[in-house]
């Protein structure tokens, strides 16, 4: 078995298409040891959400159990870096709309901060790639701040310098609905919104890359319609990231970047963090698709547009029948969140690529389950050939650089 084990690691998976040219494979002199790899590398990953029924000020969310993050978990999981999510949900587009996305923005910030206080002797908020380096050799992890949405920046990019200066480093432009940047790759439709609001960037959305360009903090293109990552891509200075999406060569789901947006994106030097979300990483067994087309007929929602626009109860009853179909095929695993890092390296190199669970967003995948697991992830890519240089670069090597090159460009 280990023999096995040994020649399968000198040719998977990069050098796959030389091996099956026929060119002799060389026996590795040592096989790697997933658990000195889990921790020889620096493990980063790059969406983490707090859970907002759980972050009122006299509340610790990661003493919640239930929860998939706490600072024990990390220390169990040997994760060593985690963006932590500032994220606001798509509101209505007026004042009203704008202001209640500020609060929740302000809350979840606030909470973070509280969180990285609290737990001071073993947490420290990062704000480059040196400092996640630094922090990590003093033993401590590192915290960075992400933000999804630009929905509560309102209808300038005013605030954007005093979210830089608070640490935000990476900023998701859109969320599920359009909003006043960009087209989302999800467009509300129960609100009345048709495919495309602008067809890609708004005016105010170009402004928005521009500045976020000045100000060092990554363009997140997850969450975005195709249109507005091609052009977002194309009018950024420095490299893009997609913070939390997979395939869809793999899986056909709006969430996930087609083979010429992953070329674009690396062409620029920019990077996919392969989500652990299961419906973006596995498709429906066939007869769990008939059993959905089952529950839609049974709710009256054939119709392609009344599925689309269901309201959020009717989505929260659809998504409760969609319980049982879970025992009719396996769920998607850590083999399945590698095999969308695998089609990436495959298409366009190693260096184009990275992890995020999005944990306690919806994000758990079996043999993932929650930050405890983390070394499953690694016993996965080691297992699948990648050495110790190539792990080191999907689990944060590849974003660091995302990072750093941005933060130059806008500090030189
Ligand atoms: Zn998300």
């Amino acid at each position: 078995m280990l023999r096995q084990t040994l020649l399968a690691f000198s040719c998977l998976p990069l050098a796959l298409t030389a091996c099956s040219q026929g060119e002799t494979p060389k026996v590795a002199t040592q096989a790697l040891d997933p658990v000195a790899v889990h921790e020889n590398v620096l493990t980063l990953d790059s969406h983490i959400d707090l859970e907002l029924e759980y972050i009122a000020e006299d509340m610790d969310p990661w003493t919640n159990k239930d929860g998939k993050i706490s600072v024990q978990k990390m220390q169990d999981g040997g994760l060593d870096a985690a963006f932590m999510i500032v994220y606001t949900p798509q509101g209505e587009m007026n004042d009203a709309g704008v202001a209640k996305a500020r609060e929740i923005a302000e809350t979840r910030y606030k909470a973070i901060m509280r969180l990285t206080e609290k737990y001071a002797d073993q947490l420290a908020l990062a704000r480059t790639a040196k400092e996640v380096r630094a922090i990590h050799q003093s033993g401590k992890k590192a915290i960075l701040l992400g933000m999804e949405n630009a929905f509560p920046l309102g209808n300038s990019i005013d605030d954007l310098a005093m979210w830089e200066k608070r640490g935000v480093r990476y900023l998701g432009i859109t969320h599920m609905g359009h909003n006043q940047f960009a087209d989302s790759s999800n467009p509300s439709y129960s609100r009345g919104e048709t495919k495309a609001l602008y067809g890609g960037l708004s005016p105010l959305g170009k402004e928005l890359v521009v500045a976020l360009n000045k100000a060092g903090i990554m363009v997140d293109v997850s969450h975005t319609s195709k249109d507005t990552m091609m052009q977002a891509v194309a009018l950024s200075k420095v490299p893009v990231i997609a913070s939390h999406s997979g395939v869809k060569a793999l899986v056909d789901n709006p969430r996930n970047l087609d083979d010429e947006q992953l070329k674009a994106l690396a062409a620029k030097g920019g990077v996919i963090q392969i989500v652990a979300y299961g419906g973006y990483l596995k498709n429906l067994t066939p007869e769990q698709q008939a059993f959905k087309m089952k529950v839609r007929k049974e709710m009256g929602l054939e119709d392609d547009m009344a599925f689309l626009s269901m309201d959020e109860e009717t989505e929260a009853l659809f998504d409760k029948k969609m319980e049982a179909a879970k025992a009719l095929g396996p769920a998607a695993n850590v083999g399945d969140l590698v095999d969308h890092i695998d089609y990436v390296v495959k298409l366009v190199g190693i260096d184009h690529v990275g992890i995020a669970s999005d944990f306690d967003g919806g994000g758990k995948i079996e043999g993932w389950w929650d930050v405890s697991e983390t070394p499953n992830v690694t016993k996965e890519l080691v297992k699948r050939g990648y050495s110790q240089a190539d792990i080191e670069k999907i689990w944060g090597g590849n974003l660091l650089r995302v990072l750093a090159a941005v933060q130059a460009h806008a500090h030189p």
